[in-house]
Formats: C-alpha cells, structure tokens, sequence
C-alpha cells in the first residue's frame, strides 16, 4: 500500500477508516509486517496519517500537527501474535488519549482506558518489556550463531539455551497483561 496522507470531512470519515482498516489488515497479512494509521481530529475536518515505521513486531505511527488532536489509532497485528494489545500498546493509548484499535484477520478491537490506570508505572512496564524483548532477540541470534558456526561447543550451547529458558520465562512476566483487562473497554468489530 502506498504511503498516504488524507484528509476527510465528518461524513466521510468513517467510511475511510473501515476502508483503510480492511487495506491495513490485508497489507498486514500479506508480509507479516504491522501497520496502521493515526487519526486527528481538526476544526471540521479529519486527517488520516500513515505510520513512520512498520515493523514485524511494531509500527510506530506520528503524532498530530497543531491544531489537531488525536482521536483514533489503528495499527495491525500479524497472524503470529495475539489480537491482544501489548503493554507498549496500552502505554501510547494512555500517551496519545485516543481511542486504540487493534487489527487481525478482519477483526478490530478497540480499546479505551475505563477507570484509572497510572500511566508512570505502565511506562515503566513498557520499558521493562521492550528491554527483555531485546534480550531474547539477541540470545536466540547468539544460539543461531553457535548452532551454525564451525567450532560448535556444546557447552556452550547449552549454557545459553538454559539462559533463553530463563528470559522466555521472564518475557512472559513482562508480557502479561491480566491485571489491566478489567481497566480497558472493549469493542470488536467484525469487517473483514
Ligand atoms: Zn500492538
């Protein structure tokens, strides 16, 4: 899908929306990549921004010009992750005071913040998240690295294996975000 900017009226906008929300999720599926949109809402007018970045994991979408605040946010999720939203993604609902919405396989769920959550210990958690995501990421290219290299130690090997066990078990302390379900209102649509 090519990059897009728009800019709607208040009744065409959530026509627009759906339509990019479908665009969105097919793009998403076809190379396992997220993505998404932001919408701002200006004086009689709406603006539809793509995403800076898309990732395989992340998507990171821009903030609003001035004279526009955020209302909506839309970003995909692939097939191999769940249609739940992480705690990263529940901290830039909180930053962004939109209202948050998650798409998978023609499903859209939206989120919004019911009752009060603190933003600073979220942050925190979503610090905390990203930092051993990181770890993991770079012991399993460190196991990769042993298993292909030449001088294969088995030691070695399995030293780092008992240490990805120990911080697959730890990510998903980070990752769990039971606590916080009853404080997040939720919506699912069907439009696929
Ligand atoms: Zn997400």
């Amino acid at each position: 899908m090519e990059a897009f900017a728009i800019r709607v009226g208040e009744d065409e906008v959530r026509d627009k929306v759906v339509k990019l929300m479908k665009k969105c999720m097919e793009e998403s599926e076809k190379y396992g990549k997220e993505t998404g949109f932001m919408v701002c809402r200006g004086e009689g007018e709406y603006l539809i921004l793509p995403p800076e970045k898309k990732g395989y994991d992340e998507v990171e979408l821009p903030s609003c010009p001035e004279g526009y605040e955020p209302v909506l946010t839309f970003h995909t999720h692939t097939s191999s992750c769940s249609d739940e939203p992480t705690i990263t993604d529940i901290y830039s609902m909180l930053d962004t005071k939109a209202k948050m919405c998650i798409g998978r396989g023609g499903k859209v769920t939206c989120y919004l913040p019911e009752g009060e959550i603190d933003i600073e210990e979220i942050r925190e958690r979503a610090e905390r998240f990203l930092k051993v995501k990181e770890e993991v990421k770079s012991l399993i290219d460190r196991i990769n690295e042993i298993l292909g290299g030449a001088e294969y130690e088995k030691d070695e090997a399995l030293r780092d294996f008992s240490e990805l066990l120990d911080k697959l078990k730890e990510y998903r302390e980070v990752s769990n975000i039971d606590d916080l379900k009853d404080k997040l209102r939720k919506e699912v649509y069907e439009i696929g």
